[in-house]
């Protein structure tokens, strides 16, 4: 008998109408004659309800004590649903992270799930049942219940879809699947049929919000078939599968963009061994991740150098930009929070020639200046004024995707 692995995101599970909804899927599922295991988030706008709770008594709320209060969210949801299941006459049971249990390490609000005991969920399955998972949550060795970091369920379904090696894991949210650019801002933008984990990752981590990056990581280590679809038909949506070679023919996949870094430039740094050094250390030291990095060629003895770090973290990084800079004799540091990182991404890319050159005058076209450029050998991001970012998008979408069709069946 197959065994699909399902899970409902908070809009899909919004209220009690698209609860009987999300029931009657499942029940499809279980007619076809397949054993399923569901995953839910909380109700939307749940989970930010909780956490306001926490921040009204507490600007740094104690982090076991966080996870205790936002967990609820899905334990209402999974019982909701049980509910609705057994109104339809199909038998299921309701589990919490603790009851599987899904075993995590102890890092409170970002836990990171270490093994998953399958035995309760098997012996449910075999008593013909549906087992309803709590998503975003586990337990440490210790008892102590940690959520997984936002968007968490995510990675609950692809792990427990990879510890009970089922034949699928099916994301159902409030979109159709993945598309080659933010249907929001290109008109033209479509639903990608297939793509390999790398490029997801990818497409995640440059802006892409549809799947939590982790679930991604999760899903290529173990070779999960993950499809991504909407609860509210039965089209079908994207398949994030191991990469093939038909693959590569699209040399672009997508095109991501993120408007919530900074960039921190420090002014006039004299040019000489340890300088950067210098600067990246104290950054890292303050457990500040930094995107991209750009040093102007040296000019008379004296550079600059900018990097890109999330805005969250951008006060912090300024200050101790100002700092080191101080220290190291440089002149000023400047800060700019109008930024935008756009990126394509593709497989193709690796065996096709150009595409950078060919991104850089599509941009110069629009006359769009280009302040810091990163690649990897899928993807090649560039750094420019985020009052752009949505004509960069387009025309990127418009020379690498809609003009391609022509060479590439795409859909
Ligand atoms: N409810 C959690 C959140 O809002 C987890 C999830 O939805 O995946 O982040
Ligand atoms: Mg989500």
């Amino acid at each position: 008998m197959p065994l699909i692995v399902q899970k409902y995101g908070g809009t899909s599970v919004g209220n009690i109408e698209r609860i009987k909804n999300v029931a009657k899927k499942i029940k499809k599922a279980v007619d076809a004659g397949n054993k399923v295991v569901v995953i839910s988030s909380a109700m939307s706008g749940e989970t930010d309800r909780l956490l306001g709770l926490t921040r009204e008594l507490s600007s740094r709320p104690d982090p076991r004590e966080q996870d205790m209060v936002v967990s609820t969210g899905e334990q209402v949801a999974i019982g909701l649903v049980a509910i609705a299941l057994k109104e339809l006459g199909i038998d299921a049971v309701s589990l919490t992270g603790w009851q599987v249990p899904i075993i995590t390490d102890d890092v409170h609000t970002k836990a990171r799930i270490k093994k998953i005991d399958t035995h309760r969920i098997r012996k449910h399955l075999d008593e013909g049942k549906v087992v309803i998972v709590a998503g975003f949550q586990g337990v440490t060795e210790g008892g102590d219940i940690t959520t997984l970091g936002r968007g968490g369920s995510d990675t609950s379904a692809v792990a427990l879809a990879a510890a009970l090696k089922a034949d699928v894991c099916e994301i159902y949210t409030d979109v159709p699947g993945v598309f080659t650019a933010d249907p929001r801002i290109v008109e033209n933008a479509r639903k990608i049929p297939v793509i390999s984990y790398e490029e997801m990752m990818e497409m995640a981590s440059l802006g892409s919000k549809v799947m939590q990056i982790r679930s991604v990581e999760f899903g290529a280590k173990y070779g999960v078939k993950i499809h991504v679809r909407s609860s509210f038909n039965d089209e079908e949506g994207t398949w994030i599968v191991e990469e093939n070679e038909e693959m590569e023919k699209m040399i672009v996949r997508g095109i991501s963009h993120e408007l919530k870094e900074s960039r921190i430039t420090v002014v006039r740094v004299p040019d000489k061994p340890g300088v950067a050094a210098k600067l990246f250390k104290a950054l890292g030291d303050r457990n500040i991740v930094v995107d991209m990095i750009v040093q102007n060629v040296s000019h008379k003895g004296f550079t600059d150098i900018s990097f890109t770090v999330n805005k969250t973290d951008a006060d912090v990084a300024e200050e101790i930009a100002k700092e080191v800079a101080q220290e190291i004799g440089a002149e000023e540091v400047e800060r700019n929070d109008k930024i935008a990182k756009v990126s394509i991404v593709g497989l193709g890319m690796k065996t096709h020639a150009g595409t950078a050159a060919k991104m850089f005058e599509v941009l110069s076209k629009e006359g769009i200046n280009i302040y810091a450029i990163s690649t990897s050998e899928i993807k090649i991001s560039v750094l420019i004024d985020e009052k752009y970012a949505e004509l960069a998008v387009r025309s990127l979408h418009e020379a690498f995707i809609e003009n391609m069709e022509g060479d590439i069946q795409y859909e």
